[in-house]
């Protein structure tokens, strides 16, 4: 849950869906509709997906324990190499490092090198003698992280209260290295078209839509545009930005009264669903349900 969402987000949640799957083996036995709606709101729900997976991997394959190896956990649905020695150190408690965006900047400015000039798993392995001194190697990748959130942060390291100061080539140096600058997505303009049956409070939608990373999900008819093309017999209801996965969206929100399915649609409720239905679709529905 924590993967690109904050901690004070995450709480509640992991709270309720520890209620609901207070072990590993009760949660291998849900089901993924189960384990979406409890995951409503939080946003990528690939994450969701994978851990239902891996759960199931885990209970059915190794005896409900996470293995001692890295490429066997990296065989788990969604870990990749970051996550992987995070729960190498973390649960098994062993000699390795989770490299994120934290850690690479604190390596980076120890040795006063721009980040993609630095091979970090080989800066690791020259200096694991040095790196690796305590049997408490959770706490040691953890404190990492939290000296990179905390003191030498991305603006204005605290560099005069760090305990490492006399070590860090950053510090003693005249010429600092600056940080790299992130790219930022570049936004994308859709038309979402809502045809909605007032009568019965219902909208139509679809997994047929533009927004791949969506796609399994129902979402209204999306068409990526550059907006030139005039939109005829439809009512513009209002512009709005949107970020959702690391994507912007600059979006026109249309939509026409109709009590007939267009093709490839399913209609769903405006005010309660069964259904998962993605945070994005309900804040379309909370639009829809403003129209006199
Ligand atoms: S001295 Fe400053 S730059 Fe160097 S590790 Fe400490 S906080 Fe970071």
């Amino acid at each position: 849950m924590l993967q690109q969402t904050q901690v004070k987000t995450v709480l509640p949640y992991f709270k309720n869906f520890l209620l609901h799957f207070p072990s590993l083996k009760s949660l291998s036995r849900s089901n993924e509709r189960k384990v979406l709606k409890l995951w409503e709101g939080l946003g990528y729900y690939r994450r969701a997906r994978n851990l239902l997976m891996t759960a199931r991997i885990l209970v059915n394959e190794h005896k409900s324990k996470l293995p001692k190896k890295i490429a066997d956990i990296k065989k788990l649905p969604g870990i990749g190499d970051y996550t992987a020695n995070a729960l190498l150190a973390f649960i098994h408690n062993q000699p390795t490092i989770a490299i994120d965006g934290n850690v690479k900047r604190v390596f980076s400015r120890i040795v006063n090198k721009s980040e993609n000039k630095i091979d970090f798993n080989k800066l690791i392995e020259i200096n694991k003698n040095s790196l690796f001194t305590t049997k408490r190697n959770s706490d040691f990748v953890e404190a990492l992280m939290e000296f990179g959130a905390l003191i030498c942060k991305p603006k204005e390291p605290e560099c005069f209260k760090c305990t490492i100061k006399n070590n860090c080539k950053y510090f003693k140096s005249n010429k600092k290295l600056e940080q790299i600058k992130r790219i930022q997505p570049k936004e994308k303009n859709y038309n979402i078209f809502c045809y909605i049956d007032k009568t019965k409070n219902k909208i139509a939608l679809t997994k047929q839509h533009d927004l791949g990373f969506l796609n399994k999900f129902y979402l209204p008819i999306i068409k990526e545009t550059n907006f030139k093309d005039k939109i005829k017999n439809w009512n513009f209801h209002s512009n709005f930005k949107n970020s959702i996965s690391n994507k912007k969206l600059n979006i026109n929100l249309y939509y026409r009264f109709s009590s007939k399915l267009p093709l490839q649609t399913q209609w769903f409720s405006l005010k309660e669903n069964n259904e998962f239905i993605p945070s994005f679709t309900k804040k379309i529905f909370k639009q829809i349900l403003e129209i006199n």
